[in-house]
């Protein structure tokens, strides 16, 4: 295995949710841990990128800056999705390979497989049919990711590899209403129906599609693990290969925050994905499983949601 003994380990995008994860993990690793925040590198432009790395020199990176949504947010910014992943991809990647970085692990994201991939979802199924349109923007700039570690791995010889996580929730998420995924989202929705006394939550789409998802402090201990125990051209999925419907994390967040109202679902908003779970048997043959259950990890976010961002309303 690799070790972050002393090592140089630049987290781009640390400020965010899987990024600020990282960092909490790369906290018990003995490394030196480098961060540069959007006021002093723009991660869209090369130059300044490629003149950041060249000074701070890191030995690994942890490629977790990304413009990212949820479902409303991908489907009504699809230039940005596109245009800001690719450049920071691009910027990052190629800066890794011109400054001699050792490692460097890719995030990407479960929705690079087709809308109708056979489920659980294997690594294999990356481009075997057509994306789901709502974000299809994010899914391409995510495959040119992949393929890029990819490449510079056989024509360079850099140890850059991809980790394919699935949908996650945690500390530090957004959970602005129109921008954020599904969790956050109902989190804040059945937290504020509670507090105010609402009988009904209204919920997009039909509640029938089915998600996994992964607690963002399991995602940081996964890449951890991947860094140190793997060094391949394939991506590898990232998840709990665990799944529930959006009426059944709605329940469940319920459950958790003390709701005994109803949900509507307002069917003219989209469902996406009719049905999205990883098959994370590389990782389980790896030697790696994500320990905590579902109902846990939404009890400690809703603690720190309330302890850091409810403001009463
Ligand atoms: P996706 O997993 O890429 O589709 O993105 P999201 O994390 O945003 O999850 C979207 C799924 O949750 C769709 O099936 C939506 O219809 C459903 N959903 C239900 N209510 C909400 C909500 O308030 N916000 C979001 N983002 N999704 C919701």
């Amino acid at each position: 295995g690799f070790s972050f003994e002393g090592k140089r380990i630049w987290v781009p995008g640390h400020r965010g949710m899987a990024g600020s994860a990282i960092v909490r993990r790369l906290e018990q690793e003995g490394c030196e841990i480098l961060t540069a925040g959007r006021e002093t590198v723009d991660l869209r432009r090369q130059a300044e990128v490629e003149e950041w790395m060249a000074s701070a020199k890191p030995d690994v990176v942890f490629l977790a800056a990304a413009t990212v949504g949820g479902i409303h947010a991908n489907d009504t910014r699809p230039a940005e999705f596109l245009y800001d992943n690719l450049a920071i991809e691009t910027n990052i990647i190629h800066g890794a390979w011109r400054t001699g970085v050792g490692k460097l692990v890719f995030l990407g994201s479960s929705c690079i497989y087709p809308r109708m991939a056979e489920q659980p979802m294997r690594e294999e199924a990356l481009l075997t049919g057509a994306l789901e349109p709502t974000n299809q923007w994010y899914a391409i700039a995510k495959i040119a990711g992949i393929k890029m570690c990819q490449a510079y791995r056989r024509q360079y010889g850099c140890d850059f590899v991809s980790a394919m996580p699935t949908n996650l929730f945690g500390y530090g998420d957004n959970f602005d209403l129109q921008q954020g995924h599904v969790a956050a989202a109902l989190l804040v929705k059945i937290h504020r129906a509670k507090a105010t006394g609402a009988e009904t939550v209204e919920l997009w789409g039909t509640g029938t599609p089915m998600r996994e998802f992964l607690f963002v402090e399991d995602l940081a201990d996964g890449l951890v693990f991947l860094a140190k125990n793997y060094s391949g051209e394939p991506h590898v999925n990232l998840g709990s290969g665990k799944e529930i419907t959006i009426r059944g994390l709605a329940e469940l967040l319920a459950e958790v925050i003390g709701y005994q109202g109803d949900f509507h679902f307002d069917t003219s908003k989209p469902d996406g994905t009719p049905r999205k779970v990883m098959d994370v048997s590389r990782m389980t043959a790896m030697g790696w499983t994500a320990s905590t259950s579902l109902r846990e990890g939404f009890e400690r976010t809703y603690r720190w949601y309330l302890d850091n961002l409810d403001r009463g309303n």
